[in-house]
């Protein structure tokens, strides 16, 4: 239906609405308020002792009479008293924080809508604290009541967001409300059911056009939660069919390798370990080769905390598919590692007729060729490398084994283009990063999973403190006496890829004079990415070998370096990373028998100091980076580690929505709407497996929607 039909849209608005993405009744009906104005709760000012202490937040109108700053007396910090005023009575709001923009928020006279819970100050007198409040511009309209109404309407009403552009074709929150009452009045009803009779009635949730109509308009909060809870449900469900539709896809999928599992290689590197595995390696191991044998490629998540030994059942399960003629691809999300897990499995297979190269960016040409074409002739058995794997020159004799090592750094198109240079090859995905559950099961929700949730036995907990600027000597003697002991260090140093050429000599300087003031009698070496490759192989080997003491390195050491003997791990500026990024550094030691260390060095001050930051975001960035140490101490659990940091952060930031593959998601929220997620999942992989072909009658309008709105999805990544 063309947006034309509704009274008050003309060419002008139209186009303005089309720019936005909005080119239909449809689209508009889909444009959902982003808050409310909840004047369901609005009491006069001379009423609200009535609502002290019932702990509900209540709704108050009134003109801004007066406003004032006044410091503290004790603090000397600025507090904003804001007073206003209804018919006959006055009420006083504060604001604490944020008090110098609050200052000059409102004009004398402003229409405000404040809410809160009210309470007493110390005087006895009702005030807001913080309150929300919205500004009521210009004359009333039809659903904002004037003021003789305003007190006996009890109505939510919706905020839309709007940009200048559609704001200069009077589409303002307001403008928008208007049109969008018009539309949801003519049109709500013309929307079609998307989900099954059953789903709703099992599931408990409105009807669609129902829910449209209330996250609209709603006549009260129930039914408003109601409503977000149906929307949240269609948006996920529609993702998690998907993602079940990829899975069973991959698992009919008969064309896969099917695996002797009797490999001498893997048997004799096992009779050579020097330790046992785990009792949780053992488990994936055989998740692993059940995959293996069966002809469905394997489509498997590792997930397992740093340490846990992820890349030995990688190797392991490597070597079965070498031993059945296939070549294998390793491809790691950085060089460093990539030559690092090459080292270590040029050790292990040592005593194997196994030939491993590397292949990374930057190599000689003429080493590159031979590698390539030891590729391509299947000399290679095992090839580890970096995204130059996939790069359109690599070609395979017979991939049959992909590993892929801290996956989310990789997008999903860049695993199928790996995958896509074998024939069916068995993937397995390795990620030391815990996810969430509620994450994993949509970031991987067509994988199967395996979780290695044990660490190598007589591994102590490492100990975790934290250390501010003024206690920075001891830190330095702490490491000295541990290098005394026989043991390494690693000083991490900040770098920040805004401005990597500033911070790359802030490293070098900080180098130079740990190394020239604090260490003098130590053998101090420099790690950072600017290095060729074969530098940085130089330096590692050096530490690795015991020919440095201490190893100064920038976050490039963040992913799998593994060297059991560095026991301490120092990191400056600790306040500006971010909580994986910690956990995955601290990773970086207590893999050896030795008690193991990481020292947190903060300096809180830096966000003050911080250009273009306000005070107050200033204080909230600083309250995070003491929560994101202090959850450091508490705890070394990967996966509480990864829930605090998705609380703080949110899954976006978390994950990188397009590099990840995360969905893009209008209503639902993977952090908080656990509940609705486990539902909807539920429901989607329930009907795959009960009407595959979505034949039935009752589930026709899934059929339909999914195909006009879905099914492209499945076929673009179609082997997840
Ligand atoms: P991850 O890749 O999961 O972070 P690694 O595979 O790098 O962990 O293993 C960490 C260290 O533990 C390596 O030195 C590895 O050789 C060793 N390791 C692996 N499995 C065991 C085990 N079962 N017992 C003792 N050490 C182990
Ligand atoms: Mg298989």
């Amino acid at each position: 239906m063309p947006l034309q039909y509704l009274k008050g849209v003309g060419p002008k608005r139209a186009a303005a609405l089309h720019e936005a993405g909005i080119s239909a009744v449809r689209d508009l009906l889909n444009y959902y308020p982003f808050g409310y104005l909840d004047r369901s709760t609005v009491v006069r000012i001379g009423d609200l002792r009535n609502h002290v202490d019932t702990g509900k937040p209540v709704t108050v109108i009134g003109e801004v009479y007066r406003q004032e700053g006044r410091r503290s007396k004790r603090t000397r910090k600025l507090i904003t008293f804001l007073t206003v005023r209804d018919e006959n009575d006055y009420l006083t709001c504060v604001w604490f924080e944020r008090a110098e923009w609050y200052k000059d928020a409102f004009e004398p006279g402003e229409l405000l809508a404040l809410a809160a819970k009210p309470t007493y100050d110390q005087m006895g007198r009702i005030q807001f604290v913080h309150p929300e409040f919205d500004r009521l511009k210009g004359a009333p309209e039809e659903d904002e009541p004037d003021w003789g109404r305003l007190f006996n309407t009890g109505s939510i009403i919706p905020k839309y967001s709007s940009s200048a552009q559609l704001a200069k074709a009077g589409l303002d929150s307001r403008g928008f409300r208007r049109i969008l009452r018009q539309a949801v009045d003519r049109h709500a009803d013309t929307i079609a059911e998307t989900l099954s009779p059953k789903i709703v009635d099992q599931h408990d949730l409105l009807e669609l056009r129902r829910a449209v109509r209330e996250i609209h308009f709603p006549e009260d909060h129930t039914l408003l939660e109601h409503a977000r809870r149906r929307l949240k449900f269609d948006e996920l469900f529609y993702l998690q069919l998907m993602l079940a539709y990829r899975r069973k896809i991959n698992r009919e999928e008969s064309k896969g390798i099917s695996y002797e599992l009797e490999s001498s290689l893997a048997r004799t590197l096992i009779s050579a370990l020097p330790f046992e595995l785990t009792s949780a390696q053992q488990k994936v191991l055989r998740e692993i080769a059940d995959d293996m044998k069966s002809p469905r490629p394997m489509n498997r998540l590792l997930q397992g905390d740093v340490g846990s030994g992820k890349t030995i059942v990688a190797l392991l399960s490597a070597l079965v598919a070498a031993d059945n003629g296939y070549q294998v691809a390793f491809m790691a999300p950085t060089e460093i590692l990539a030559e690092q897990h090459y080292r270590s499995i040029l050790q292990f297979v040592a005593p194997l007729p196994i030939e491993v190269r590397l292949l990374v960016g930057g190599q000689r040409k003429k080493a590159r060729a031979e590698i390539l074409e030891d590729i391509r002739e299947g000399r290679a058995h095992i090839v580890v490398g970096t995204h130059a794997l996939i790069e359109e020159g690599v070609k395979f004799r017979e991939l049959g084994f992909v590993i892929i090592d801290e996956q989310h750094r990789f997008g999903v198109l860049q695993r199928n283009e790996l995958r896509a240079k074998g024939l069916h090859p068995d993937v397995l995905v390795m990620t030391a990063t815990p996810i969430p559950r509620t994450l994993s099961m949509t970031l991987y929700g067509d994988l199967d999973v395996s979780i290695i949730d044990e660490l190598p036995a007589h591994r102590k907990p490492i100990r975790t403190a934290i250390r501010l600027d003024h206690q920075k000597e001891r830190v330095y003697q702490f490491v000295r006496d541990e290098v005394a002991a026989g043991r390494q260090a690693y000083i991490v140093v900040p770098l920040i890829e805004e401005s990597e050429k500033i911070d790359l000599k802030a490293a070098t300087k900080e180098f130079d004079r740990l190394q020239k003031e604090v260490f003098p009698n130590l053998r101090l070496g420099l790690l950072h990415g600017r290095l060729s490759s074969a530098d940085k192989e130089d330096v590692m080997r050096s530490f690795k070998e015991k020919d440095l003491d201490v190893l100064v390195a920038t976050t490039v050491i963040e992913v799998g370096i593994d060297i059991p003997n560095a026991s301490v791990m120092i990191i400056e500026d600790a306040e500006r990373f971010g909580l994986s990024q910690l956990h995955q550094l601290r990773g970086r030691v207590g893999r050896g028998a030795d008690q193991s260390y990481c020292i947190l060095m903060a300096d809180y001050g830096y966000f003050q100091r911080k250009k273009g930051v306000s005070a107050d975001e200033a204080r909230e960035e600083q309250d995070k980076a003491r929560r994101r140490l202090e959850t450091m101490v508490e705890t070394t659990d990967g996966f509480k580690i990864a829930e605090v940091d998705l609380q703080l952060r949110g899954p976006g930031e978390l994950f990188g929505t397009r590099q990840s593959g995360l969905p893009e998601l209008r209503v639902a929220n993977l952090q908080t709407d656990q509940d609705v997620l486990r539902d909807a999942r539920a429901a989607a992989f329930h009907l795959v497996a009960d009407d595959p072909e979505l034949r039935s009658k009752e589930n026709a309008m899934i059929r339909t929607h999914f195909t006009q709105h879905h099914k492209d999805q499945i076929a673009l990544s179609s082997v997840g």
